[in-house]
């Protein structure tokens, strides 16, 4: 396992649509254990493999409860409800804070890294950073909500 880089600020990767992932191959298995360990190490809650410098629709979550991390490969959210202002930061912006509106319940489904397909249903800070996680997917990062 080994700490990746994180692409910060103005790097354009982080504008990008990240694609699916085809196969779960053992490049993925190594790829999602250094999100986690890279996540861990910068003391974060949640990391995409964008923000690694890998364009695949990944993310990882772990919100630091007694649920361990959560994996997600080609993620979809299929439900939200609700509606809460909350503090949010990034990795990819080092200093950056601010209050974003976002879904207090979503219900997504995800393929976990066996490639086994889960639904998952989550509320408050998991919900939050679910959401923020997959919109790095989508080359958006929190602080467009207030722009
Ligand atoms: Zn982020």
């Amino acid at each position: 396992m080994a700490i990746r880089n994180i692409r910060i600020e103005d790097d354009e990767i982080l504008r990008k649509k990240s694609k699916e992932v085809k196969e779960i191959t053992p490049r993925i298995e190594i790829l999602v254990k250094d999100m986690i360990e890279t996540m861990y190490h910068n003391d974060g809650v949640g990391l995409a493999a964008v923000q690694v410098g890998i364009l695949k629709r990944i993310f990882v979550v772990d919100i630091q409860d007694d649920t361990g991390v959560k994996v997600f490969i080609n993620p979809e959210i299929l439900e939200k409800s609700g509606e809460e202002l909350g503090p949010e930061g990034c990795l990819s912006l080092p200093g950056e804070r601010d209050e974003v509106k976002r879904a207090t319940y979503v219900k997504i489904k995800a393929q976990d890294i066996e490639g086994k397909e889960f639904i998952l249903e989550a509320t408050e800070l998991l919900a939050r950073a679910i959401q923020h996680e997959y919109d790095h997917l989508d080359g958006i990062l929190f602080v467009d909500y207030n722009r």
